[in-house]
């Protein structure tokens, strides 16, 4: 890995990058990075993170950016995530403060938000398609859309 540094505020490279072992992975290459669509959302987040900061004197945490397939797949992520692309972040609120960060989000114009409860995050992404999506995933790890209270898919343990 090259040295670490700040993309964003509270946001590091390192945390950009696919977290799997492999030095040569997809999810590491600059090029993915640099890429228009990813640099926005690392912009985004880092305005989001920055705005959570100024209120709560602490900064949310990523845990998880860009993904290569294969840690997509090691991971439960869906197949289509769109992780694989790099434009969503998983997102640890500090002290749990889960829904003062999903206003913000929500607030800034996330087309997807999702509050994984049964693993303690909450998913931001960017997807192309253009679609709304709000939901979150409850204790037994299925996935709930919001307002209609619906299951859309049992199956589904993280976006
Ligand atoms: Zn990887
Ligand atoms: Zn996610």
């Amino acid at each position: 890995m090259s040295e670490d540094r700040l993309v964003a505020p509270f946001i590091l490279q390192s945390e950009v990058e696919c977290q799997c072992a492999d030095p040569g992975c997809p999810g590491k290459d600059p090029e993915l990075i640099a890429c228009p669509s990813v640099q926005k959302v690392i912009r985004m987040a880092g305005e989001l993170f920055k705005q959570y900061h100024d209120l709560h004197d602490v900064a949310p945490r990523v845990n998880s950016f860009i993904r290569c397939a294969k840690h997509n797949h090691a991971v439960n992520g869906r197949r289509h995530s769109a992780h694989l692309d790099g434009v969503a972040i998983d997102v640890i609120p500090p002290n749990g403060d889960i829904m003062d960060f999903v206003l913000l989000a929500e607030m800034q114009g996330w087309p997807g938000i999702i509050w994984n409860r049964h693993r303690g995050f909450v998913h931001i992404d960017r997807h192309g398609s253009g679609r709304v999506v709000r939901g979150f995933v409850d204790g037994t790890g299925r996935y709930w859309t919001d307002g209609l209270g619906n299951v859309a898919d049992s199956e589904v343990l993280d976006a």
